[in-house]
């Protein structure tokens, strides 16, 4: 079924009654109902990092920082297949590993925090990687956040990924006033079942990734729309907003939004 977008005083309503200070059983109410808007536009939203196992994934969490998904995914198939153990990492050659992930920015040390966890997780580890928060965090190179996609997406044990593009959304759309990473992980599991929280991290970067972009969201065709409390902060046209939606499922999001891309042939803009 189409989404509807509000009228600009049904959004400017809200957004005061979301800065006013929304009740708590009514921001779970909205919460809810995003995240159902959210699973029905994302239903096969997933870890977009490759891997094939806890390592593996631990490695490409860390070559992702200050560097795209799908340029760590250019980058990691001759690394894997280089340096398929931890105990690989704790012996590698650092100029020949450096060379391997210079595409990926900040090699000189990145390559540090991959030498250093292989040989932690070879020494404290017997070469396996832990699945608990706690000591994943202690080891070279893997904060909470890092532990957190590990844990979610290797593990298959609930956690929630708060990286800044994860923190600006949850505040864009009045989830949390939190700025602190940890407050908001904690702010956003209260709103969130623990069986999603994996899920909800997803969601939230692909929503990010492909609609609701830092600078010009694409508000007009937004699945969210009637429940944002920053509808309007991009256009509201859905024309206009349609050009700014990316990736791949672009039709299929818009279809959603019950845009028609070919006015000449449908009825045209958003529900
Ligand atoms: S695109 Fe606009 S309406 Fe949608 S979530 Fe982002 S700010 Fe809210």
């Amino acid at each position: 079924m189409p989404v509807s977008t509000p009228t600009r005083r049904n959004a400017a309503k809200l957004a005061a009654r979301v800065a006013a200070g929304e009740s708590s059983l009514g921001r779970a109410r909205r919460v809810g109902r995003m995240l159902r808007a959210l699973a029905a536009a994302y239903p096969d939203a997933h870890c977009e990092l490759d891997f094939t196992t806890p390592l593996e994934l631990a490695v490409a969490t860390i070559l992702s920082a200050q560097c795209t998904d799908k340029r760590v995914n250019e980058v990691t198939p001759a690394l894997f297949a280089r340096y398929p153990t931890a105990l690989d990492y704790a012996r590698a050659d650092r100029a020949g590993l450096e060379e391997l992930i210079r595409p990926t920015g900040f090699f000189r040390n990145k390559a540090t925090s991959l030498i250093g966890l292989g040989a932690a997780v070879v020494e404290r580890h017997d070469g396996v990687l832990p699945a608990t928060l706690d000591e994943l965090v202690k080891l070279p190179g893997i904060g909470r956040k890092t532990a957190n996609v590990i844990l979610g997406n290797a593990f298959g044990i609930p956690g929630i990924t708060v990286d800044t593009h994860f923190g600006r959304l949850v505040r864009r759309w009045g989830w949390t006033g939190e700025e602190d990473p940890v407050k908001v992980e904690h702010a956003v599991g209260e709103l969130v079942p623990k069986r999603d929280w994996t899920m909800v991290s997803h969601y939230v970067i692909f929503h990010g990734r492909r609609v609701c972009h830092a600078r010009k969201p694409a508000c007009g065709v937004c699945t969210l729309a009637a429940d944002c409390p920053a509808f309007g902060t991009g256009p509201t046209e859905p024309a206009q907003a349609a050009a700014l939606v990316k990736g791949p499922e672009a039709a299929r999001l818009l279809a959603l939004a019950g845009f028609d891309p070919d006015p000449a042939e449908g009825s045209g803009g958003a529900a």
